[in-house]
């Protein structure tokens, strides 16, 4: 048996609970993993609260898209007993049973190596909002950002990928310039590196389709108007990478921006992104990230608390990230 967060439906009700799981029931998959550590991500939350549109495929699920912890038995060669791994996306915690457990069993093609240096739980408060925010930045520089490009915009700061985005880009040398709905944590952006902190109702509002061009660039995470109003004041050949629908998922923009200044909009998946991919900004994140920063942003749960931290996440009030210790 193993602890697990365990999601049902009878009808249109959810019911959500931590219980003990028969080994029997854990899903098809060429390696079981012994989890140490998965997270809660916006994703997961959803899955959790049952807020913000479907993301649970079939029932009953694991939820938890995130996982790092040490592979118990492989019928697959690349992995071995003992060695310690990562999982972000593929659509586990939706379709296929998750992260937030004790024990995963994962197709083999979904894992890589827990990067050389890092612990797994350093890997889980990066999770899958760090790996995005990598992927955005990745992104943005093969666009053919740099540093002295002028300012760069992140929305959404004080959550996971919005943290990740700002401390990513101003450890490069990025002007920074963080949007946040919660001015009182200017200290804590500014400690990540933001130059300047914006009150988010600036951006959030239906704008006119082309503003004054300020940013060269920039992350958003937050999508509906905000993301309109980010590209409308983009200047001259710069990009946004588009990333996250926490305001919504409409995106109510003229092709003004994109005809008249070039301006690009870059899509970032993260859940099926190639392992050579995923291997490049994992690699990136070990080199480059100051691991010092994740004890500001995250904080560390157990299995038990996971359902009313989901609650709080959806309702705005989670800074950074949000590691569980699903032995704890
Ligand atoms: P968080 O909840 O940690 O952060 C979201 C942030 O968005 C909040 O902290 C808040 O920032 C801001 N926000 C929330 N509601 C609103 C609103 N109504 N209007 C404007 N801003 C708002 O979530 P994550 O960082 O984990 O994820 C962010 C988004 O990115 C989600 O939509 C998620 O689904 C998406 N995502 C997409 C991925 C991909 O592969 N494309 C991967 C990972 C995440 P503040 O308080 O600073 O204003």
């Amino acid at each position: 048996m193993f602890n697990a967060v365990y999601i049902d439906k009878t009808g249109n009700e959810l019911q959500v609970d931590v219980r003990q799981v028969p080994e029997s029931a854990l899903p098809e998959g060429d390696v079981t993993v012994q989890v140490s550590h998965s997270t809660l991500n916006y994703k997961d939350a959803m899955a959790i609260t049952g807020q913000g549109g479907a993301v649970v495929r079939s029932f009953p699920m694991v939820p938890g898209i995130d996982l790092a912890g040490t592979v118990l038995e492989s019928a697959d060669r690349r992995y071995q007993p003992g060695d310690q791994v990562v999982l972000n996306g593929w659509g586990v915690g939706e379709r296929h049973w998750g992260g937030l457990s004790q024990l995963a069993r994962v197709n083999a093609d979904w894992l890589i190596p827990l990067p050389k240096g890092m612990q797994p739980e350093q890997a889980m408060a990066i999770g899958t909002a760090g790996y995005t925010a990598m992927l955005s930045l990745i992104a943005l520089e093969r666009h053919g950002l740099s540093p002295d490009a002028g300012e760069v915009l992140v929305t959404g700061a004080s959550g996971g990928v919005g943290s990740f985005a700002v401390t990513l880009l101003a450890d490069r040398g990025y002007n920074v310039v963080a949007s946040t709905g919660r001015l009182d944590e200017t200290d804590y952006l500014k400690s990540l590196g933001a130059s300047e902190v914006i009150d988010r109702n600036v951006l959030s509002q239906p704008g006119k389709p082309l503003q004054r061009e300020r940013w060269s660039a920039a992350i958003d995470s937050v999508g509906s108007h905000t993301l309109a109003n980010v590209c409308a004041a983009i200047k001259e050949d710069g990009a946004v990478a588009a990333c996250g629908l926490a305001q919504g998922m409409d995106f109510p923009a003229t092709v003004a921006p994109f005809i008249l200044r070039g301006v690009s909009l870059l899509g970032i998946n993260s859940v099926t992104r190639p392992t050579a991919e995923r291997l490049v900004a994992w690699e990136r994140l070990a080199k480059d990230l100051d691991m010092t920063k994740l004890d500001a942003i995250s904080q560390h749960i157990g299995l038990g608390e996971v359902v009313a931290t989901a609650e709080a996440l959806m309702a705005g009030r989670i800074r950074g990230r949000v590691v569980v210790n699903v032995n704890r």
